[in-house]
Parts: C-alpha cells; structure tokens; sequence
C-alpha cells in the first residue's frame, strides 16, 4: 500500500502548481479541486491494471468451469465470452479517453461488468448453493485493492452488485438448503463490502494528508530556493560594490597621504605640524580598514592569491609586534622568537594575521593591566603560534560567531570598544587558504588564547628569504592614545572665568580636536576613558560634559549612569558625541538620559552651537535656583532653603516621628508696651528683637517653626537633622539670654520696660505638614511643644526654664538649679523644672 501511495505523488507540473498556488492561497475548495485532479489521473492509471487484470483473468477460469461444471460449460462460456468482450469494450473506452466516461463510472463498470456476469454464473449453476458467488467477492478486493479512491463509486457498485445477486437467485431457491446458504453468504459479501469500503476511505484520508505534506514541503525547498538564489545574487552585487568603492576610496586616500607627507617635509609650525600628524595618522587608518574589505572581497570572489615563500615566522612576530611596542613595551612578552623559525608563507597576509590578533588582544585587555603573550612553537611539519591575553574574555557561545565576518560579541563590556567585525574574519581566510587552523579558548574576564596552526610547507632553514622592508598594509598606529595620559585641564590663557567644559574621548586625535574646537570659548578638560571622565567630573564640576559612546573601562553610558546617581553632578549637561549614527542610535541616547546627541563626523559649529546652548540653559537654570534660594532664605534658615530647593529630602514633608527640642522665647512685658506706646516704635522693638534672635537661630542650626507677635517657637533636629540637638538649643538659649540683656538695657535707656522668658523642652514629636491646598504649615504634634510653651510662660526675664529630660541630655554642660514641681496646664502631674544659669567652663 504504502509503495503504491509513494509511486503515486503527483508529478504533473500544471496540477501541482494549480494545487500549489491553493495551499499558498490556504483556499480549501481549490485544494480540494487540485487533489480530486490528480486522483483522477491516479485513478485512470491504476484502472488500467484492474482491467488488464480482468482481462486475464476471466479466460483463466474457464479451467475451473471445465473441471467443476463441465455440464454447464456451455452457458458458462457464452458469459464468459459476454464478460471478456464488456470488458474489452470498457477498456477501449479507457484508453481513448472518453470524456463521459471518468475514472468513476469506468470503475463501477469494471465491477458491474464482471459481477453480473458472475451473479449469471450462479444462476446457472444453482442459486444460492453455488459457490461462485466468492468471485464476488474477488471482484470487490481486487477493485478496492487496485483502485483505492472513490468509496462512494465502490459502495454504488457494491449495492447494485448485492441487489442483482439477491434478485437473480431469489425465485429459484426457496429450499430451507438454499436459504441456509443466502444467509452463510450473505455474512461474507456483507462484511467483505463494508471492511473494503472502511479501508479505501481511510487510505484516501491518509493520502490526502500526505499529499498535502508533500506539497507544504516542496513549497518550502522552493520557497528557500528562491531566497537562497536571492542571497547568493545581493551577496555577490555587495561584494562587487566593496570592490568598486574601496577601489574608489584608495586613490584619492592615497593622494590626500601623499599631501600630507609633502606638508610635513615643508617645516610647519608645531600646531600645523600635530594637525598634519593627526590627518597622516587617521586617514592611514581609513586606508588599513578599506584594504581589510578589499581583501574580503578577493577572498570572496576567488581572486585571492598567496605568494608563498620561505619566510622566518620569528622575524615576522618581532616586526610586527614593534608597531605596540612603543608604549606597551612593558606589556608584551614573546617566547620562542630567539631562533629563526622556517615556514612556507605569503608574509604580507600573515602580518596582517599577526596584526589582528595582536591589536584584538591589546583592544580588549585593560589599557593598565593588560598583558599579552607571544609564543612561536615549531614541531615536525607544523608551526603554532599562539596569542595570549588577560582581558575581558569571550563567552563560550560566542566562540563560533567571531569568526563570522561583522560580527562582535553581543553584551554590554563590548560596546565598549570600536570595530567593523572585519579582522578575526579575514585572519580565519588568511589561515585556511595557508592550509592552517585557527581555535580559540577563552574564559570570561579572565584573558582569551588564539591559537594557529600552520603546515610548514617545503620551508627549511637553508632557503629562508630576507623580509622586505615595506611599508606593509599601511598599518595604523595602535591606538593614537599610546602612552600619554591627558593633562586634566587644558586652560587658554584668558581662560578666567569661561564655562568648563570635559571631554571624554579614547581618541587622543578627537581630544585634541575638540581642544581646538572649543578652547576659545571654554576652558577644557580632557579625558581618555569614561573612568578617568568620571574621576575629573567628581574633582572639577564641569559645567559640560562631553562623551563619546564607546570607550574601554567605562563606556560613554555608564559615565552618564554614573553622574546621573551622584547627587553633586546630577544636573550636569551631557552630550553624547557617537560615531553611531541614525534615529536608533539617537533615541538611544536620549533614553539613557543624555541632554544631547551629536554623530561623528560633525559640524564644528554645530558643536559650538549645542555646546553653548546647555551651557547657557544650565545658566539660567542655576541663576534661576540662586534667585529662589535667596527668596526662600529670607523666610527660612539657608540650610532649609537648601535642602528644600536640591529636593534631595522631600521625604520631610510627609508625616514622621523623631525627637527634637524645642525652644519657646516669649517677651515679658509685651502687652503693655504695645498698648501704650507708637504702633512705629513697637514695630521698631519688634523688628530690633526678631532681627537679633533670628540671626541666633540660623547660627545655631534651629528652625525657626512660627512667630506669634512676641513669641518664637524654634525646632531643632527637624527639619534639618542636628546632632546634639539638646545642646544646640541650649546654646542658643544661653546667647539669646546675653542678648535680650543687652536689648533690655538699651530700651531701659528709652524707657521701654521689656524682658524675656525662654522655655526649652526634649521629646519624640509627630511633624509634616499640615492644612489644606493654599495655605500650608509645618508643624509638630505631641506634648513637647506644648511643655515648652508652658515651660516659657512661667519664666521671668533672665530664665531658662527646662524640663527634667532636657537637663539630663545638657547636664554636663550647663549650671542649672531646681525651680521646683510646678503645676502646668495640659499636664495632670506637676512637672519639675530647672532653671539654666550658665556654661560650664
Ligand atoms: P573587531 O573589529 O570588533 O575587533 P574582530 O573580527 O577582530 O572585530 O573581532 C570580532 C569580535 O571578537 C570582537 O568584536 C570581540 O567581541 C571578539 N574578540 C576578538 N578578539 C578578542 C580578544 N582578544 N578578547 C576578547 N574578545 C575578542
């Protein structure tokens, strides 16, 4: 069966796209169309088995008619001869292809034709009895076995089938024998019919979903085919455009090196001169990343050849290595390298081999600690060299990645440091097409091992070749920043009182640029990583900081977290200075919380314009705080105003428990004074007394809760938390005390009769904010304002009443004396209460 349903998966072109384009079409009506099509068409193939079948068959069984029935073989010939010519007749209908007569009706016709003619058979050979009733029986096997689809064509021919059998033999047996055997029979054809129909349903339903499967799989392949060939076609349309344009970038890079190399042997001024090195340095390195995607495309394209010769890898190592040493010197350790080491090689592309990996292991190692070592190991017929860094290591998933071309290795520490993607890439080329390997091991944060693995080729020492002197693949400099650490301000002359501005570049070409670019309107600090950055911001304030994104040790991001959760630097202006360009990468930065965003290459006035603009904002922002400070500090103490205007402690508001002391000072003979005498001079006394305590309080660190005419009520350890709040306030009771002496006996002299009483008391208090949208105030809820209050009421000029609790906190401090227990409204006890007389010494 299962041979059979294989043989039989469509291969007409025309159907199946028919067919194809309805599944994409997910139409259930055309997939069905499709699949009864190319049923048909399996059908009418598999008929013609069934007839060729019925054909031979049929005269077959004449031998059996000869041997069993030889007195009826004479009507049993004439139906056989009936039979053979309905099914010659059929098949000529079949293979002509009459339309009218489909794979169907040429079925039921099959069955039709052959068990009529068997039913006849039974009827001339006895009825019910006659055992040819099991051609019946053969009929409907091999039918349903040979064309297994259609089950209603089947069950039709089944039907008409049983009723001509049971018609026909009806009449001539109505003996008990042969009505015993319509029902032995009967059992059989009946469930011969239904077992055959269940099995062609089922088989047409399996086939039908395999038929589908098929087809979602071939669309599939197709589907991949065509993106495949798609791929292949912009792959090869990219690699030619890389060819052509880094054809086109090399010759005017080329000419603009020329100039620069002329301009440097014309003596310029040492500011020309560092401009010219600068332009030297970085258009090199434009021209080494733009060789790295031509080299990329020959290997692509097939074109990349090696010319092989004997070479000493040793030498090879030294030279190259040379181009770190002059600021890592301390920092490179080589080994293996003392004897000459005989490789068959194309020494340009291994320089460029030894470059990558060398400048790759310098890159992701820390600038100060980073150590890296070299090892040439020669053996019989190979060579290893082997890379060693302690940097930051690569994660064990990613190890098959980094050989990928443009690939980096996702996760934050990398976005970190610069780079195409392009050098492990074509180092992995390089060594294959040598017939080497290149592996790596590496653990995270702790250093990662290149290893390769050369053959040494037909190299011995006798027939080493000397290394040309060349100027090799224009290689950079390794990192312009080699070796100098940036002077942490960088001042014009007249720089006075210009706005400070940090800039924090790893490119020690960029820092000078910005240098240049800003230093006449600002003073300028200069940093090379965001570390150093984070450092310089802590100890200078700046009025700007300037970063770039990727930088190694602390990236641009983490710089901005960082001064973002540091409370002195929180509203410093950042700008954000990236060689990531698009809308990404700016909105990126804006949601780090950058105030601004500038993409290299820039603009210098661009940069003037956006430098000035923060800094002018950040101005008028701090003008704008000052002038609120001053407001606010003529109502409250400075350091209040302070803490209420950074709102680093807005938390105070809200309702909290903390003990504090409170003072209450209250003028003794007030009333009176205010009766009798000029409202002008009673404002004047007022004025002189509240100027004068007022002065105390913010001396002494107390807030200063309400004035009430003559009476102060002064808070210490809230709002503004005091240490030593007992004696804070017991301090300033003393000096206030000195004053209102002073006072007194100033108005002695205009006659004015006026002292004061100062009441003091200690104890846990509930304090926020209380009252209602529009008119607010801050005040402390529980028995120790109250007991001051009194404390102060019952005090006469000169004393400084406090509570028991109170005196013990100051007692080693102050002289004071029992005034007695004294009976206090609000209070069911009497209270004691001490009078305050003076410092200890
Ligand atoms: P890139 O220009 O980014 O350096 P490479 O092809 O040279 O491109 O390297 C691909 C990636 O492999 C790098 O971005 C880095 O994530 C990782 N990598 C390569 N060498 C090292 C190393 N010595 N230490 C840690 N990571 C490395």
């Amino acid at each position: 069966m299962d041979s059979l349903t294989r043989s039989s998966v469509p291969t007409d072109a025309g159907s199946i796209s028919r067919i194809e384009q309805a599944r994409r079409s997910s139409s259930e009506p055309e997939l069905t169309e499709g699949y009864q099509e190319w049923r048909n068409r399996f059908a009418a193939e598999r008929l013609r088995v069934l007839y060729y079948l019925g054909l031979v068959a049929n005269p077959v069984f004449i031998a059996a008619d000869i041997l069993l029935h030889r007195e009826h073989l004479h009507s049993l010939l004439l139906i056989r001869a009936v039979l053979e010519s309905g099914l010659l007749a059929c098949f000529l209908v079949l293979i002509r292809r009459i339309p009218l007569f489909d794979p169907k009706v040429l079925l039921i016709l099959w069955v039709l034709v052959g068990n009529l003619c068997i039913v006849q058979m039974t009827v001339v050979l006895g009825g019910f009895t006659a055992q040819y009733y099991n051609g019946l029986n053969l009929v409907f096997l091999a039918a349903a076995v040979i064309v297994p689809v259609s089950w209603p064509s089947h069950l039709l021919a089944q039907a008409i089938t049983l009723i001509s059998y049971y018609g026909a033999n009806f009449l001539q047996s109505t003996t008990p024998a042969g009505l015993n055997a319509a029902v032995e029979n009967s059992f059989f054809l009946l469930w011969t019919c239904v077992a055959l129909l269940f099995s062609v349903s089922l088989y047409e339903r399996l086939q039908r979903a395999e038929f589908e499967a098929r087809l979602s799989e071939r669309h599939a392949r197709e589907e991949l085919e065509t993106s495949h060939r798609k791929l292949l076609e912009l792959d090869r349309l990219k690699s030619e455009f890389f060819a052509n344009i880094s054809h086109e970038l090399r010759t005017p890079l080329t000419l603009s090196l020329g100039a620069f190399k002329t301009l440097l042997k014309l003596s310029p001024t040492s500011v020309c001169e560092q401009a010219i090195q600068s332009g030297l340095r970085n258009t090199s390195r434009l021209l080494f990343h733009i060789n790295e995607l031509l080299d990329l495309a020959k290997f692509d394209s097939g074109r990349a050849e090696l010319r092989k010769c004997c070479i000493d890898l040793a030498t090879l190592v030294r030279s190259v290595a040379a181009n770190f040493e002059s600021s890592q010197k301390s920092r490179i350790h080589v080994k293996g390298l003392n004897q000459p080491v005989a490789i068959e090689a194309d020494p340009h592309q291994m320089k460029k081999v030894l470059y990558n990996l060398l400048s790759n292991a310098f890159k992701f190692s820390d600038p100060d600690e980073g150590q890296v070592w070299i090892r040439v190991n020669g053996r019989e017929g190979t060579v290893e060299l082997e890379i060693e860094d302690n940097g930051i290591g690569i994660p064990s998933d990613q190890f098959g990645r980094i050989f990928d071309r443009f690939t980096q290795v996702e996760g934050s520490a990398t976005r970190q440091y610069e780079g195409s993607g392009i050098g492990l890439a074509l180092v992995k080329e390089i060594v294959t097409l040598h017939g080497g390997i290149i592996a790596v091991e590496s653990a995270l944060g702790r250093g990662s091992t290149f290893t390769i693995t050369m053959p040494r080729g037909k190299a011995n020492p006798d027939n080493i070749v000397a290394l040309e002197d060349e100027e090799m693949v224009t290689i950079p400099r390794y990192r312009e920043t080699e070796g100098e650490r940036p002077p942490a301000v960088v001042s014009s002359p007249s720089s006075g009182n210009l706005p400070l501005v940090l800039a924090v570049d790893d490119n020690a070409d960029m820092r000078g640029y910005l240098n240049q670019v800003l230093h006449q309107r600002y003073r300028i600090a200069l940093a090379s990583d965001g570390a150093e950055g984070l450092k310089q911001a802590r100890v200078l304030r700046p009025d700007l900081i300037l970063t770039d994104v990727m930088m190694p040790r602390m990236s641009g991001y983490d710089l901005l977290k960082a001064v973002r959760g540091d409370g002195t630097l929180r509203s410093i202006p950042v700008i954000f200075l990236t060689a990531r360009a698009g809308a990404d990468a700016h909105v990126e930065s804006l949601e780090a919380g950058a105030d601004d965003y500038i993409a290299k290459p820039f603009d210098e006035n661009e940069l003037l314009a956006r430098v000035g603009n923060l800094i002018r904002a950040r101005a008028q922002e701090r003008e704008l705080i000052d002038l609120q400070k001053e407001k606010i500090a003529r109502f409250l103490p400075p350091h209040l105003a302070e803490m209420i205007i950074s709102g680093d402690r807005d938390d105070f508001l809200k309702g909290h428990r903390t003990e504090i002391s409170v003072l209450f000072i209250d003028l003794r003979g007030f009333t009176a004074f205010a009766e009798t005498a000029e409202p002008e001079d009673v404002m004047t006394v007022l004025r002189q007394y509240q100027t004068d305590m007022g002065r105390l309080i913010s001396q002494y660190g107390g807030t200063l809760e309400r004035f009430a005419g003559d009476a102060m009520m002064i808070f210490f350890n809230d709002p503004v938390p005091v240490q030593n709040h007992a004696e804070h306030a017991v301090r300033m009771a003393i000096a206030m005390r000195d004053r209102m002496n002073e006072l007194r006996a100033q108005w002695n002299n205009r006659g004015i009769d006026l002292g004061a009483g100062i009441g003091i008391a200690t104890g846990y208090a509930t304090l926020g904010v209380i009252g209602f949208e529009g008119r607010k105030d801050y005040a402390a809820i529980g028995p120790v304002t109250n007991l001051a209050a009194r404390l102060c009421s019952e005090a006469q000029h000169g004393q400084i009443l406090v509570s028991g609790r109170f005196l013990q906190l100051v007692e080693p401090l102050v002289c004071a004396g029992p005034v007695g227990n004294l009976t206090l409204k609000g209070f069911h006890r009497p209270v004691p209460v001490y009078n305050v007389t003076c410092l200890r010494n």
